[in-house]
């Protein structure tokens, strides 16, 4: 039943820690490789931020894909990685001076702009360097999707993006512009999304918008439609590698592409969620008057997840084979909030036993923090054990 771990050799190890399995993720890699390219022009970067451990990057730039960054240090773990930087675009709001001279010093593929206060610094910095930088304008669809609030990015109200209705005048700047050459669209509507419909509903929207622009004769070179695929957080046995095939599909049937433009994704949790599992050893096993808790040695400070966003995560006790009882997993930390699962049925658990938290390569390293004075938790990939 402990099938999938080498629990054996995890017992000598200090807990907490990540455990990425790197056939998942090869598996994984594989299966987008495939999908994406039964389709022309289909480019697929790997959004940094979702888990950024060195060993983790390496394996995906070896697989082919490009980087997505939001952050300078982002474009440096990639670059380090071995990304090409003509494989590497970078989006986010407040892009500082210094992330965009990087940038422009590695000369990446593409930035992709929120705003046209970001779009003059940019100009102004490339003119410095003597360079013209290539600029793709992030326009907010007004799309909902059906996930977590929190990770709603595509709505009017959020504070991503430039509204569909400064689109063209965007353009129009840009063009203006010495030091700029504005070369794509992008998109990015929000975060876990299970349903291909709001997938569909964005390439309605771009397809809206294309015409829009092609009355002004405004030429795009290419779409990039940012990430977003969700996983099974309930299944991480039974469903290890998501639907790249529904996700792709529904692009090439939807979004009506001109010829000659590429069409560029940018996945992060989809590539990484259910190659990651947080190991933490129980520390106590407490009574309480109508519940008991299991009383483990990680906290919020390595997997914020549920605190934040009260996401799932399945949780197995690879130590015991024991018939099942109702517990809380809760960790050390003093938030109240500390509480990684509650009333599930788990293997009856005892002090020193190891609890397997699924599907946490995505969001749960690079997202560790150090309250309380607590130290980070480290990453190993499957060939260091
Ligand atoms: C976070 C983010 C992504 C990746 O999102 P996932 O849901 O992990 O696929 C892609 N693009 C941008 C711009 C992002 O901010």
């Amino acid at each position: 039943m402990k099938g999938i771990f080498p629990t054996e050799r995890f017992k000598g190890m200090e807990t907490p820690f990540y455990y990425y399995d790197t056939q998942i993720l090869r598996t994984t890699l594989d299966s987008i490789n495939r999908e994406a390219g039964k389709h022309e022009g289909y480019c697929v970067h790997y959004a940094v931020k979702a888990n950024a451990n060195p060993k983790v990057l390496n394996i995906i730039c070896q697989a082919g894909l490009g980087a997505d960054c939001v952050s300078g240090g982002e474009i440096e773990a990639a670059v380090k990685a071995g990304f090409p930087a003509n494989k590497i675009v970078y989006a986010g709001v407040g892009k500082s001076d210094w992330e965009i001279n990087l940038g422009l010093e590695k000369d990446i593929f593409c930035f992709n702009v929120e705003s046209i206060p970001e779009l003059e610094v940019i100009n102004q910095l490339a003119a410095a360097k003597g360079k013209i930088a290539r600029v793709a304008f992030r326009i907010n669809p007004d799309v909902g999707a059906h996930t977590h609030a929190n990770i709603t990015t595509g709505l009017a109200e959020n504070k991503f993006g430039i509204a569909m209705g400064d689109m063209e005048s965007s353009i129009e700047k840009a063009a203006s512009m010495k030091n700029v050459k504005f070369v794509g669209l992008h998109f990015h509507i929000g975060s876990q999304i299970l349903d291909m419909g709001d997938f569909r509903t964005l390439c309605n929207r771009i397809n809206d918008l294309q015409i829009q622009l092609e009355r002004h004769h405004i030429k795009v070179e290419n779409i990039n439609v940012g990430g977003g695929l969700g996983i099974d957080y309930q299944h991480p046995n039974r469903v290890p590698v998501p639907d790249f095939k529904a996700y792709f599909d529904t692009y090439a049937r939807h979004l009506k592409l001109r010829p000659g433009q590429t069409l560029h994704f940018e996945l992060g949790r989809a590539v990484v969620a259910q190659m990651g599992t947080l190991i933490t050893r129980t520390l106590y096993v407490k009574k309480g008057a109508v519940k008991q808790f299991a009383i483990v040695d990680a906290g919020m400070t390595d997997l914020i997840r549920p605190a934040l966003y009260q996401a799932y995560h399945k949780i197995e006790n690879i130590s015991s084979d024991e018939p099942k009882e109702t517990y809380d997993v809760v960790g050390p930390i003093c938030e109240s909030s500390d509480v990684f699962v509650k009333a599930m049925d788990l293997n009856a658990i005892h002090r020193g036993d190891l609890l397997a938290i699924r599907s946490a390569g995505a969001y749960g390293e690079i997202m560790a923090s150090q309250y309380n004075c607590r130290k980070l938790p480290k990453g190993y990939i499957t060939e260091e054990l």
